[in-house]
């Protein structure tokens, strides 16, 4: 008989795992507590596969062999504290796609820039005439990919939450950008268990395999001494990047370049060059890079992968300039981190548009910088007070706004030729807009109408 395989959750994970639990000959049933949208749904019916939404009829779902959670389901919930008080086998779908793929696998994690970074390492494979596919926590789940394709390449994008639950998955490369506090409501305010669900990404990995981290990352390199003593090392192949001018195996900058050694092959580019700019994307860039050095690709190919990559949008996307007055939309940048380093590059005055839900910021991070780059801020949000106390003393203008429209008029009424108008919230967007995606669209829009 079949085994009985249920699905929680019927987004891109949920129904790519549907998908692929199908075909490997499991009896499939999926079921959302919330709505599922449209194009999921008729996926699910197309291909009779059983669902439901609304509810969680826990009868069946207790009645399951085998679980699996799709990342946006949390371990509070009522139908998870059910589900492990019953002693139930719980997966994530990251780790149920990879007991049947059969290519091997880069991941990238981290705080901010995974899709930056996994877009880029996508593009320079591709260019470089892999056979890769891209996936994850951005555009097709790893299910959905694994149950329609068969490449030699996977490389993915993975989110902390994709980690919890899983248990056997093994990158051969596997990327670590940075580690700053994000989603602590989901780690119950500590911390360190946000750090160890970063750091599952290495956990099976061993001989041969390679592990790629930021040594300039405070909390990243802590916990590598903390877990990498002589007595508990990593048996996969460490290789870090740093700003630093210090020549080792792995990614530095040095005479406005950055450089990439692995094997004692050398790799070597202009920081103009680089299509993404900014301190961020250089290490973006340079774990890419060292993804490439690793499997072998041509300094060529990847060189001119860098160059021409077009960068995503709403990540510090350029998006006009009306009366000298440049329009960059970072709606992305959803923590104070992202906002540090889009202030950071910028070289003109700026006016910052920021605010939104705030997940708990802590603003004197970005003290510094202010004072030095902004001339006036605009706020975006409902409730605005944690803004004006950080800010209020040290910038002369600050002014409120609620919907896009006042808020993009307000910032280009404040410019003058050559300054920056920035929207770099480091905060959420669910107060007044759909998501991040929608707070990016409206802006461009209102810019474009000027
Ligand atoms: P993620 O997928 O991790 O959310 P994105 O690539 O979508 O990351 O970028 C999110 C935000 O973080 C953007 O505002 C972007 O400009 C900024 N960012 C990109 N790379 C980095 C990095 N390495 N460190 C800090 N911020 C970054």
């Amino acid at each position: 008989m079949a085994k009985k395989l249920v699905i929680l959750g019927s987004g891109e994970s949920g129904t790519g795992a549907a998908i692929l639990a199908q075909q490997q000959g499991f009896e499939v049933f999926v079921s959302d507590k919330g709505k599922i949208r449209d194009s999921y749904k008729h996926e699910l019916s197309s291909r009779g596969i059983a669902f439901e939404e609304g509810k969680h009829s826990m009868d069946i779902i207790l009645a399951a062999d085998e679980i699996i959670k799709s990342p946006g389901i949390q371990e509070k919930y009522d139908v998870m504290k059910q589900i492990r008080a019953a002693n139930k086998i719980v997966v994530g779908e990251i780790e149920f796609a990879w007991r049947y793929c059969k290519g091997k696998v880069v991941a990238i994690t981290g705080s901010n820039g995974k899709s930056t970074c996994t877009s880029l390492t996508y593009h320079m494979m591709k260019k470089a005439g892999c056979d890769v596919a891209i996936g994850g926590n951005i555009g097709k789940s790893f299910a959905e990919l694994v149950a329609h394709t068969n490449h030699e390449y996977y490389v993915l994008e993975v989110s902390n939450f994709q980690l919890d639950d899983a248990v056997t998955f093994k990158p051969m490369i596997s990327v670590l950008l940075n580690i700053t506090p994000d989603h602590l409501d989901s780690y119950n305010y500590e911390f360190q268990k946000y750090i160890d669900s970063k750091f599952r990404i290495t956990m099976n990995q061993t001989d041969g395999d390679h592990f790629i981290y930021c040594a300039d990352d405070p909390v990243t390199s802590e916990e590598m001494l903390k877990r990498h003593s002589p007595f508990l090392s990593n048996p996969a192949n460490l290789l870090t990047f740093t700003l630093d001018d210090r020549q080792h195996e792995g990614a530095w900058v040095a005479d406005n370049s950055i450089h990439i050694q692995i094997n004692k092959n050398h790799f070597t580019m202009t920081i103009n060059e680089l299509a993404l700019q900014g301190k961020h994307n250089q290490y973006n860039s340079m774990a890419a890079g060292i993804v490439g050095k690793v499997l072998g690709l041509k300094n060529e190919s990847i060189r001119e992968s860098f160059t021409d990559f077009s960068g995503l949008e709403h990540r510090l996307e350029f998006v006009a300039k009306v009366h000298g007055i440049s329009f960059i939309n970072d709606s992305k940048a959803t923590n104070i981190n992202s906002t540090w380093y889009a202030l950071e590059s910028q070289a003109d005055p700026v006016i910052w548009i920021v605010g939104g839900i705030d997940k708990g910021n802590d603003y004197s991070l970005i003290a510094d910088l202010v004072k030095k780059k902004v001339k006036a801020i605009v706020c975006l949000g409902k409730d605005n007070t944690r803004i004006h106390e950080a800010f209020g003393k040290m910038v002369d203008i600050l002014v409120n706004t609620e919907t896009m429209e006042d808020c993009v008029q307000m910032a280009y009424r404040l410019g003058k030729n050559g300054d920056i108008v920035l929207l770099s919230p480091a905060c959420a967007s669910f107060d007044l807009f759909e998501n991040f995606e929608d707070r990016g669209n409206q802006f461009k829009k209102q810019v474009r109408l000027l």
